[in-house]
């Protein structure tokens, strides 16, 4: 952005904004400007009406019946299929249960089993904690088998990836910078190696267009609770390509994952499909109140949900530098709009203080360990006015030093 715009041309924006209206379906706090969304999404009256109806009509008056009369045994299915369109893949291929990191654990399984001959697993260490510490239990239970990380055993993951490799599991968009990965041409790269290909989706899926089925992923997975809008500790889902579902293995062969879970047989058959990839009982009331987070996103034409979500980023950078260079914020994310998610971090060496101080005055982003400041920018319910707005507000914390004040050095459990 070459010319700084003022106050108008920002009200400007937010007047021609295609997306303007989806904000008035979320539930914000007033004199707040929400820029976590990418961490936990904002409640949409939807899904709190779904949520009110599954607890006060299905569970209290429905009991038990509601099982089959609600729907609520083939939830986690029905709701892939919601998702399936705003991840590039065709329907029965995705289905919603289980947290991330435990999805993670039955992906990378699947795909070792049908790499048999083959022991390493290759991993980002920039990527987020619990993929690694998730492949290091898979590696645990599998004798043989080794870990090899980007940033630790080869600068670059494309160096890491020949015929010794099983599978290769990377965000598509980094937790703390940010960074966009090409996903077709690292997935064709792994292809070419004969490895298989796992996505983790947590911050893109929600944040820009995915194209699995284009890009011929293998498996993937993703959070409901960030972008989706899913609320706290929605279940996540996993997606199977077509072409591996009649040879899945997956270790948590759970009774919801039996061809016949009501039959009460004594031995395991897996359910043909993607249902193979469930376990267990899944959270209902969770599950509901995403399902009505997702009729939000029907509506949503996703490349004009990518066109505001780099406007946002590229104004957020541009007045940062502008206003707040001069105290010592450094930009963590690129510039380059194709290699760039929904969000924008900045370094800062009091990043802790001054991000407390930020939420103290209503602008709500949040801190990562060691020094970022990130700001996630959901085009949903996010303006151009937010930033402007938000822009002041740190100008003024970084000018009068207000973050030096002790009360925004004490330190919270989740951050
Ligand atoms: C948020 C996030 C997770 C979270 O996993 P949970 O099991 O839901 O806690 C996993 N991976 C990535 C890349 C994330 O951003």
């Amino acid at each position: 952005m070459s010319v700084l715009p003022d106050l108008a041309a920002i009200e400007a924006l937010d007047a021609a904004d295609p997306l303007r209206s989806f904000r008035n379906r979320f539930v914000l706090p007033e004199g707040v400007i929400y820029l976590d969304g990418n961490s936990l999404g904002a409640a949409s009256s939807s899904a709190l009406a779904e949520l009110e109806q599954a607890a006060r009509q299905e569970w209290s008056q429905g009991l038990i019946r509601s099982w089959n009369k609600a729907g609520w045994f083939d939830l986690g299915l029905k709701l892939g299929d919601r998702i399936a369109r705003l991840i590039g893949a065709a329907h029965g291929q995705t289905v919603v249960g289980d947290t991330t990191s435990t999805n993670i654990y039955k992906a990378l399984h699947a795909a070792l089993a049908l790499r048999p001959d083959r022991k390493v697993i290759v991993a980002e260490s920039g990527s987020f904690p619990t993929d690694l510490y998730m492949a290091e239990g898979v590696v645990a239970t599998r004798a043989g088998t080794s870990l090899k990380l980007e940033g630790v055993d080869a600068a670059s993951i494309e160096e890491l990836i020949d015929e010794s490799v099983a599978v290769v599991l990377v965000n598509h968009v980094n937790y703390k910078s940010g960074a966009l990965r090409d996903m077709a041409a690292l997935t064709k790269r792994i292809h070419d190696a004969g490895a298989i290909a796992v996505w983790d989706l947590c911050h893109s899926v929600g944040a820009l267009p995915v194209e699995l089925d284009a890009a011929q992923v293998d498996f993937a997975v993703g959070c409901t609770y960030k972008y989706l809008n899913g609320g706290p500790g929605a279940p996540a889902f996993i997606y199977a390509a077509h072409r591996h579902h009649n040879h899945i293995q997956q270790p948590l062969s759970g009774w919801w994952s039996h061809a016949r879970p009501f039959a009460m047989e004594t031995t395991y058959a897996g359910a043909e499909g993607i249902s193979r990839f469930q376990c267990g009982t899944q959270p209902i009331l969770s599950l509901r109140a995403l399902k009505g987070a997702l009729d939000d996103w029907d509506d949503v034409d996703m490349q004009a949900l990518r066109e505001k979500s780099l406007a946002l980023t590229d104004l957020f950078i541009a007045l940062v530098e502008a206003r707040c260079g001069a105290y010592g914020v450094s930009l963590e994310t690129t510039r380059e709009r194709e290699r760039r998610g929904s969000q924008v971090s900045f370094a800062h060496e009091n990043a802790y203080e001054v991000m407390q101080a930020l939420i103290e005055r209503g602008v709500i982003g949040d801190f990562r360990a060691p020094s970022t400041l990130r700001f996630g920018f959901t085009p949903l319910y996010t303006s151009y006015r937010n930033v402007w707005d938000a822009v002041i507000i740190l100008e003024d914390i970084l000018s009068s030093g207000i973050w030096k004040e002790p009360r925004f050095a004490v330190r919270t459990t989740v951050t």
